[in-house]
């Protein structure tokens, strides 16, 4: 067990990280979002299998560990994090990661690297190449190469982060069990967080 003070630096450092957060979702000032933490809140991390061919690139204990860093008010009302099959469909509209109201983030199997994926968009690969894929760009389709660190933090920020994201926005419209529509403005907002998200932890884990 942790002493309590040291709980309480935990607690302060996850605020800051949080605080900077938010001005990405641009919900700084508003109501509807707790500014205290409250008692410690447990989030249930799920596991189904994967498919045979298919991985969850994130363990149980990375995800918790990444919802420590960035603290109680990121996951407030965040019940779930399940990593779950796919239900068929091609490699292309393969999802990372959904979110289910109220509060369960569904974390999908991965195809094992590489995939081969046709039809991507500029946009998606310009997106992936950030994410640290190597990407081969063929006539038709793509090869897309991952390391299993670099896919580990796709799933990550790109998925989980993201829904957190979306879910916080949906927190504070106050619409909590309605699927709130997705504007391209939430999309935005969910997408800056996940990104911030990234910089905070890659800023707080690489070696000075
Ligand atoms: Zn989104």
């Amino acid at each position: 067990m942790r002493a309590p003070r040291r709980r309480r630096g935990l607690e302060k450092v996850a605020r800051r990280h949080f605080q900077r957060l938010q001005k990405e979702l641009r919900l700084e000032g508003q109501e509807g979002l707790p500014f205290k933490a409250g008692p410690a809140h447990r989030v249930d991390i799920v596991v189904v299998p994967a498919r045979t061919g298919y991985i969850h690139p994130l363990k149980p204990a990375e995800i918790t560990r990444a919802l420590d860093f960035f603290g109680p008010l990121a996951v407030y009302g965040l019940r779930s994090v399940e990593m779950r099959p796919t239900s068929g469909g091609s490699a292309r509209s393969q999802p990372i990661a959904r979110l289910r109201v109220p509060g369960r983030v569904v974390l999908y199997e991965q195809l094992i690297s590489p995939w081969n994926v046709r039809g991507l968009t500029q946009a998606t690969i310009q997106r992936l190449r950030r994410a640290g894929a190597s990407i081969e760009e063929g006539l038709d389709s793509a090869r897309i190469g991952w390391t299993p660190e670099a896919l580990k933090d796709f799933v990550l920020f790109d998925g989980l982060m993201h829904e957190i994201g979306h879910h916080l926005i949906q927190q504070h419209t106050g619409k909590r069990t309605a699927r709130v529509m997705r504007t391209a403005d939430h999309e935005r907002r969910a997408a800056a967080f996940a990104d911030a998200c990234r910089t905070a932890w890659t800023d707080a884990h690489s070696l000075p």
